[in-house]
């Protein structure tokens, strides 16, 4: 007997945690399409449009902007291990999972680093990052996660941007949960070196990161006396793919290129600003809701593509997703780290973010916790 697996058919859901967001048929589509030679002249246009596309999604003119292979977390170490040689100096805000992964993998590249700690669901405070500059002041490489995603908090850049590069520093931005969500302008904040991911407000499949370097960064790799630490994520090698010499390095992963296009270009056709005021307006009705039904935000600031909730009193956390899950298809987080079983998080990333999934996660959550008010106070958000 041959061996026949039944086909796999995944249950329709409704994506609302912390990432991947839901998918556009449109994205989806894209990835079915036959498969072009990585060197394939057809398959390099559309590189240079994924490129053209990104700096524009970006906000940046930089020369070195491109999709490395590999989710956010790639884009991340992309970043940290070109910037970084063995001996140099890093500084890192740690407020959350992802600051605490950055500090990891700067620690991994043999640098010395220097973190500052605020509690969880708090922002970095500028006079903090200009302390550690007057104490470090060999610091070369200053991280910082713009969207926090294990706590919903948001992070203002700009006064920080001013003291690290005041101090000779590189500006290094996690945007994984920002990009394509919440205003950002890589150039106006003179980020060194930035990286996001797909799955998260761009709403296409995990699978690459989008990654953009400054003409300072790009001249500090060229600078660096040692080799990269990772062959695969070398930026000196990709740069020569990406770049006008099509220098094969590792084959690109052909259909989610063409997915990650199809996505920027539904960003762009939509408009920035009208894409970021549509989050905006999103949150700020779940929000009302939320607060109407007497849940409580945990970050002061909060993203408005991610809301981090503490879990209801007397409420498993546990539970109330499993239902959310089997009876209505909806997908949320749960609380991470320190607000393990004590927080909720509801995501309104890219298509996630829609007046269609405000009122229905928050009919669900009225029904599960058996409280009224929340549709109105949102339906009110919405009619203003
Ligand atoms: C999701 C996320 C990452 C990691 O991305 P993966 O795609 O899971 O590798 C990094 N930083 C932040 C802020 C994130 O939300």
């Amino acid at each position: 007997m041959s061996f026949i697996a039944p086909r796999f058919a995944p249950p329709e859901r409704i994506l609302m945690g912390p990432g991947p967001s839901d998918v556009p048929k449109r994205v989806l589509s894209a990835l079915a399409a036959p498969t072009l030679g990585h060197l394939d002249p057809e398959y390099l246009k559309i590189m240079d449009e994924v490129r053209d596309f990104l700096r524009q999604v970006f906000r940046t003119e930089n020369e070195l902007t491109m999709a490395v292979s590999g989710t956010g977390s790639a884009g991340m170490e992309a970043c940290v291990v070109n910037l970084l040689e063995p001996g140099d100096e890093a500084g890192v805000c740690v407020n959350g999972v992802f600051g605490g992964r950055m500090k990891d993998v700067m620690e991994r590249t043999g640098a010395t680093v220097r973190a500052i700690e605020a509690p969880w669901g708090e922002t970095i405070e500028p006079a903090a990052v200009a302390d550690l500059f007057s104490k470090h002041p060999k610091i070369k490489v200053f991280g910082i996660v713009h969207a926090e995603t294990s706590t919903g908090a948001h992070q203002p850049l700009e006064e920080i941007s001013k003291i690290v590069h005041d101090a000779g520093a590189l500006f290094l931005v996690d945007a994984v949960t920002s990009l394509g969500g919440v205003p950002l302008d890589v150039d106006a904040l003179k980020i060194d070196a930035i990286y996001s991911g797909t799955q998260k407000c761009l709403s296409c499949p995990p699978g690459l990161a989008p990654v953009s370097f400054s003409n300072a960064a790009v001249e500090r790799i060229s600078a660096r006396k040692t080799k990269v630490q990772s062959w695969y994520l070398d930026m000196s090698m990709l740069k020569s793919y990406w770049g006008q010499e099509r220098v094969y390095h590792h084959t690109a992963p052909i259909n989610m290129t063409y997915a990650l296009r199809e996505s920027l270009a539904m960003v762009l056709e939509e408009g920035l600003e009208a894409r970021w005021a549509r989050h905006q307006q999103n949150h700020l009705a779940l929000r009302a809701g939320l607060e109407a039904m007497g849940l409580k935000y945990i970050p002061k600031n909060s993203l408005a593509t991610l809301n981090a909730i503490h879990a209801p009193d007397g409420v498993d956390e546990a539970a109330l997703r499993k239902r959310l899950l089997n009876e209505y298809g909806i997908e949320i987080g749960a609380g991470l780290g320190p607000f393990k079983g004590k927080a909720i998080r509801i995501g309104l990333m890219g298509a996630s973010s829609s007046k269609r999934h405000v009122m229905l996660v928050l009919t669900a959550l009225e029904e599960i916790l058996g409280v009224s008010g929340g549709n109105a106070a949102a339906a009110k958000v919405f009619a203003a």
